[in-house]
């Protein structure tokens, strides 16, 4: 299967387009193909056509830490910011990884919850908070992670502890394992 044949799934993928429509800076050249997968049967789609075609892959969130190159990306570049879903049960906030951290941060206040605070400013994806530990304030996003899902790049799901996020500063683990962090 090629990557367009996903289309037939209903899955949105294109050819050619230019990311400087989606980076925090306005800059940067075209994605070979890009894609804004809805949920995560059609992730794990691109991801297996990806191996099987030995095609690179480039999950951006919300494009805010990232310079991309004039002569754009090669491969697949997914974007997750169709994934955005943000739920709260008791004392939990469940975030999918294309949600906007500040989004994520006024829902818990809404809620009731204390800890995400710090992220009011940030202009990232929990997606790019995680994979950064981003922090401002004196907090961390490991401060307030309980369990993080991935898509490997087997194209497996896992759940990871926060222990298991290896978290450090501006550091975790998918840094190191590029999983895909969903939620
Ligand atoms: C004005 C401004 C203020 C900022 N303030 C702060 C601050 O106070 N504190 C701070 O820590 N940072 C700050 N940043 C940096 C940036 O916002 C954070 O690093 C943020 O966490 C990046 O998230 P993103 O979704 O934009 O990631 P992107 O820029 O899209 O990606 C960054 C990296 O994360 C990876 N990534 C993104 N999503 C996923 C995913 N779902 N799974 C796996 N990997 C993923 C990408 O591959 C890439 O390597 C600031 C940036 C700007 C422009």
């Amino acid at each position: 299967m090629e990557l367009l044949d996903l289309r037939k799934d209903g899955i949105d993928i294109q050819k050619q387009i230019p990311l400087s429509k989606y980076t925090f800076t306005k800059t940067g050249g075209p994605a070979e193909y890009l894609a804004f997968p809805k949920n995560l049967d059609e992730l794990k789609k691109l991801v297996q056509v990806t191996r099987e075609k030995n095609i690179p892959l480039t999950v951006i969130g919300n494009a805010s830490n990232l310079i991309i190159r004039d002569s754009g990306i090669a491969g697949l570049v997914i974007i997750l910011t169709e994934m955005k879903k943000i739920t709260v049960k008791a004392n939990t906030v469940t975030a999918e990884a294309g949600a906007r951290i500040i989004d994520t941060a006024f829902t818990a206040a809404r809620a009731g919850l204390s800890g995400l605070e710090f992220a009011a400013g940030i202009p990232g994806s929990v997606g790019g908070a995680i994979f950064m530990n981003a922090g401002a304030y004196g907090g961390e996003t490991q401060n307030v992670v309980q369990s993080v899902n991935v898509l490997t790049r087997d194209g497996e799901f896992k759940t990871y502890s926060n222990k298991e996020m290896n978290f450090s500063y501006r550091h975790s683990l998918v840094q190191d394992n590029k999983a895909i962090v969903v939620s």
